[in-house]
């Protein structure tokens, strides 16, 4: 599934993944803590930060990591860290 990736055995969330190719950024902390990622990234306001690839695939993809796709992928059973 896109921005994540499940654990082993397919049942939960394992983390949370940046849809943008060639980006590493994964966080375990949730949805969205990724969304603001996306948003940090796309964002030419925020010195030093703004990547073009980020800003293309928010274009391109356009509220598709909104409100409602965050909370959905929060909803999803994750593996438990302590
Ligand atoms: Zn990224």
């Amino acid at each position: 599934m896109k921005y994540c990736q499940l654990s082993d055995d397919g049942s939960c969330v394992e983390r949370f993944v940046c849809p943008v190719e060639g980006c590493d950024f994964t966080t375990r902390l949730g949805p969205g803590a990724l969304r603001m990622h996306l948003l940090i990234k796309s964002d030419p306001e925020v010195g030093g930060r703004y990547c073009e690839a980020h800003d293309r695939f928010c274009r391109a993809h356009a509220g598709e990591l909104g409100l409602d796709v965050v909370r959905y992928l929060s909803n999803l059973p994750r593996v438990q860290v302590d």
